[in-house]
């Protein structure tokens, strides 16, 4: 059974079809990686996932349940009450191009919040995850700065180990080295390679095809709110 099913998702804003049924599935400790020019409906696709905003059709799978609504006795479904999607949101990963860091928290509370206002989590607990997680992504060092205080790299590497430490059943990133100087690409990729080693199930928008070549499964290439072809690495890139 896949970790996260997408079936013949659909989104429009206006008059504007961005998706047009889009089909996705990721197998346990799979990394996919989704690539395409831009606007062609990468980050939507990402956003829905992640329950940031409603799909107008089609269905989401996490773990063979399905996201977002309640399935009545009849088979038919509702939207959602937030408070319900606030819980299923927390077993999906989310990682922006832009960190969307706290800027008035210092890193290990970027990490520890959701712990302790989320999921209910004692602080001494938390903080014992948080740096467990910010270790694991070579940030330990760094629990008293604040995000001004870090370069990009830095920032990225602290908003994965906050979506980390919920133990997400699947971590989404969107590109998140576009916004990096070059020199501080590797760092962030390094650590997402890691993770992907380590078994964790990713869905990957990025422009970085040698790590796509490296560390996808399957590669999904976006054509104007379509997935247009897919398959393994090799056969979109030869070296
Ligand atoms: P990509 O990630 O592949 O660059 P996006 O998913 O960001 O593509 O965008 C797909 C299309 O949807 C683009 O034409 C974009 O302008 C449009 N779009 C994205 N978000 C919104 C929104 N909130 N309102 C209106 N149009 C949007
Ligand atoms: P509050 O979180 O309400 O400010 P605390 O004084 O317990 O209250 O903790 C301040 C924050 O500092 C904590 O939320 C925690 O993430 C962080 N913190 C807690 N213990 C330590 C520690 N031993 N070293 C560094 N930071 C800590």
């Amino acid at each position: 059974e896949p970790v996260l099913q997408a079936i013949n998702l659909h989104r429009t804003y206006g008059n504007t079809e961005v998706l047009k049924g889009v089909d996705l599935t990721v197998g346990k400790g799979e990394v996919k990686a989704l690539l395409g020019p831009s606007g062609s409906g990468k980050s939507t696709i990402l956003r829905l996932l992640a329950l940031l905003e409603p799909a107008d059709d089609g269905e989401i799978l996490l773990n063979g349940k399905q996201l977002g609504v309640s399935v009545m006795s009849d088979g038919t479904t509702r939207p959602l009450r937030e408070s319900h999607l606030a819980r299923q949101r927390r077993d999906i990963g989310m990682v922006f191009q832009r960190f969307n860091l706290f800027a008035h928290l210092d890193v290990a509370h970027n990490v520890t919040l959701a712990l302790t206002e989320v999921a209910g989590m004692s602080k001494a607990d938390a903080r014992q995850q948080a740096e467990a997680m910010l270790e694991r992504v070579g940030m330990a060092h760094r629990l008293k700065h604040y995000p001004s205080e870090l370069s990009g790299g830095q920032q990225q590497r602290v908003a994965i180990a906050r979506a980390l430490v919920m133990n997400p059943s699947v971590m989404l990133f969107d590109e998140p080295t576009s916004a990096l100087d070059p020199e501080l690409v590797g760092e962030v990729l390094d650590v997402m390679e890691q993770l992907a080693d380590e078994g964790m199930t990713m869905v990957v928008v990025t422009h970085e095809t040698r790590f796509a070549r490296r560390v996808a499964n399957e590669v999904s290439l976006f054509d104007s709110g379509r997935i247009v072809e897919s398959g393994p690495p090799e056969t979109f890139f030869d070296d």
